[in-house]
């Protein structure tokens, strides 16, 4: 990535006025609006229309695309354990209301629920499954522990938590709990000394997670609408195979305890398990199998399974090149009142943004690319609102996207954190030079000197956020945000606790991440929508292709499998001498000043990534189409490389359709390799 950082950082005149409009205090105001009040799904509009009212303030034309979607709230739940000799115990599944948070007495509070879970009761005796991955449930199997018919107590963390219900289902389990784990808290927990929040930054012990248990991996969107927009007269599909099909609660570690406390003693001990991951940290209990534990749970859910309008806030800014446009987006829905870090640090930074376009704007500056700014609803329940809209414009955003910047959690604690595509990798490392980046008391580095000490790696794309839609239609894609290690407060991430006063107090005291994060999106964007060759490096896939390469070497190797891998490094070698030969001409457009051919190196830069998606989608998910990287089928948020031929050695465990995904692999980037050359 070059050279280090100087400081102060050196900024052009548009840079300054850009950055210099950023400002913690009007971002904590932005804060402050979104974290007081109802947004979740489908029952937000009024925000949708503040969000698009400020951008229109600051030269935006604004808009609301709606939707009419599936989903489903809260209607009541309970929860009970009885032990063998007949005595009971009740969760109350309720997080403590407490007087230094205001927004936990909202009283349109939501109670905590799984979005998309399925209505019904379970009563059975329960099994401990770990983290509830498939390995997890072959360990349990291994055992000898008898699945069918009992209910999975799942521990948060590792997959997606839809992917546990998923797994508990397909063993003929009749229900899932799930509980969040202080072990997952690294070195703030109570009993390491660290006081709960309010009084100090470890998790409050009645910490419930929502979220969203959709079985993600197989499509994201309505689950209703499989591949196509939702309207109102939209036909539906059946979502059966894409919701659970059993109930499923979250609980606290608070009142988890006694549950995993009546499995202690029986079956296989958690350390006997021996699985990473296994064993957590909630005082007295062994993290036992359960098996014959003769303790039985009853629990019941029950939704209220709906349709419902839904709404995305829409600003834009033509650029002069009609054919070149890059999206911004953050999703704005929250399960809960606050939202403080997900997502609205988020949104509170989009408005900061906008408002810094709106200045260079007013000193008579175009973009030469379409600014589009997206602000979208329900995210939580499975990246609805952006996966309907790429559903809907998938025409022009195929022809006309250059890139898709994603901000989701823009701060939960100080560590900065992106993921991208491999062609946005250069331009997204070297502006971090042009920030300066709040860093545990210190004021003088960069965020790329901050990135640097946390690891200087930019992450492969997974899925869990709403760049999901584009990235699988072959558009470049970035994700950035930050968050906490295991000596900074546990982010109270999906529970009442993630709100203002615990950013205020705990996040981001002072909003002065919010405005490092901000500078940074806005400084992308502007390079993205302003600079006269377009910012994609195709020949970043290059050195990133090795690294999958020898990954996927040694998962063939610890495999059975025999599989030829030439037609793949055939094909790399391909790409990269495309690549080569692409950027030489594009330098060479440059020195001549030949915007003509500059134009067309620009639209190659723009289209040569839509090569790498297959139209039919990767084995058994027709939705996700990009053969470089995908959402695990078993993790749902971490990402597998080279997925095709990946997971049918891991997943399907089959060998011909793991050779026939090199071919196919193979293909895709040969036609990214053409589309550059061409
Ligand atoms: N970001 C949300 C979550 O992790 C939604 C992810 C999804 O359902 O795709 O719960
Ligand atoms: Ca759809
Ligand atoms: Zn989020
Ligand atoms: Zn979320």
């Amino acid at each position: 990535q070059g050279s280090n950082s100087t400081f102060p950082p050196v900024l052009d005149p548009n840079e300054q006025i850009l950055l210099n409009s950023f400002d913690n205090t009007s971002i904590s105001e932005w804060s402050y609006y979104y974290t007081h009040g109802n947004h979740i799904a489908g029952l937000n509009q009024t925000m949708a229309q503040w969000t698009a009212d400020r951008w229109a303030e600051f030269g935006f034309t604004s808009r609301l695309d709606e939707y009419f979607v599936f989903l489903n709230y809260p209607i009541a739940n309970s929860l009970l354990l009885t032990y063998p000799n007949g005595s009971t115990y009740k969760p109350t599944l309720k997080e403590d209301v407490l007087k230094e948070d205001p927004t936990t007495s909202y009283p349109d509070s939501i109670p905590t629920f799984h979005g998309y879970s399925f209505s019904g009761n379970a009563s059975a005796e329960y099994v401990y499954v770990g983290r509830g991955q498939q390995v997890d449930f072959d360990r349990l199997e291994a055992l000898g522990v008898e699945l069918e018919g009992k209910i999975a107590l799942a521990k948060y963390g590792g997959p997606f938590r839809g992917l546990k219900v998923k797994n508990a289902q397909d063993h003929g389990m009749i229900g899932t709990v799930i509980f969040s784990d202080p072990g997952d808290d690294g070195n703030m927990t109570e009993a390491k000394g660290v006081a709960a929040y309010p009084a100090g930054p470890a998790r409050n012990p009645s910490t419930v997670q929502r979220g969203s248990v959709q079985f993600l991996s197989t499509y994201p969107g309505d689950p209703t609408t499989p591949g196509y927009v939702s309207k109102p007269d939209s036909e539906r599909a059946d979502r059966t195979n894409i919701t659970p099909q059993i109930p499923s609660l979250p609980i606290s570690w608070a009142e988890a305890q006694p549950i995993l406390q009546a499995l202690n003693g029986f079956g296989t001990n958690g350390t006997q398990v021996n699985r990473t991951g296994w064993v957590g940290a909630i005082p007295g209990v062994t993290y036992s199998t359960g098996a014959g534990s003769g303790a039985t749970l009853s629990m019941s859910n029950l939704m209220n399974d709906t349709y419902g309008t839904i709404w995305n806030a829409v600003g834009v800014i033509n650029g002069t090149n009609e054919d070149e446009v890059v999206i911004v987006g953050n999703h704005r829905d929250a399960w809960i009142i606050g939202g403080a870090a997900d997502p609205n640090s988020g949104s509170a930074v989009l408005i900061e943004l906008a408002k810094a376009f709106g200045k260079l704007s007013a000193t008579g500056w175009k973009p030469k690319r379409t600014i589009v700014l997206c602000s979208w609803d329900a995210e939580e329940y499975g990246l609805v609102g952006s996966t309907e809209w790429m559903e809907e414009y998938i025409p022009w955003l195929k022809n006309a996207a250059v890139s898709y910047l994603n901000i989701d959690v823009a701060v939960a604690g100080p560590i900065p954190d992106v993921s991208a595509t491999p062609d946005l990798h250069e331009v997204s490392t070297s502006l971090m030079k042009k920030i300066v980046y709040p860093y545990r008391g210190a004021t003088n580095l960069t965020l790329y000197d901050v990135w640097v000490h946390e690891g200087g790696e930019v992450g492969v794309l997974g899925s869990g956020s709403d760049y999901t839609a584009f990235l699988h239609r072959g558009i470049a894609s970035i994700d950035m945000g930050s968050g906490g290690g295991p000596n900074d407060a546990v982010y109270p991430y999906h529970s009442n606790y993630d709100s203002y006063a615990w950013m205020e107090r705990f996040g981001d005291p002072g909003f002065h991440t919010h405005k490092a994060m901000g500078q940074y999106l806005t400084i992308l964007l502007y390079h993205m929508v302003n600079d006269e060759v377009l910012p994609l490096k195709p020949s970043g896939y290059v050195p990133e292709f090795k690294k999958y390469l020898t990954a996927l070497d040694a998962t063939v190797s610890s495999s059975d499998y025999n599989i030829d891998l030439s037609p793949l490094t055939a094909a790399i070698s391909t790409f990269s001498a495309a690549a080569r030969s692409f950027e030489s001409l594009r330098d060479a457009a440059v020195s001549a000043d030949d915007s003509a051919l500059l134009t067309v190196q620009n639209h190659k830069a723009r289209d040569f990534s839509r090569g790498f998606t297959s139209q039919g989608g990767l084995p058994a998910r027709e939705f996700y189409q990009h053969t470089i990287f995908a959402p695990g089928r078993d993790t749902g948020y971490a990402p597998v490389t080279f997925p095709g031929i990946t997971e049918s050695i891991t997943f399907d465990r089959n060998q011909t359709l793991a050779q026939a995904w090199v071919g196919r692999t193979a293909r895709a980037i040969e036609i990214a390799a053409s589309i550059l050359q061409t």
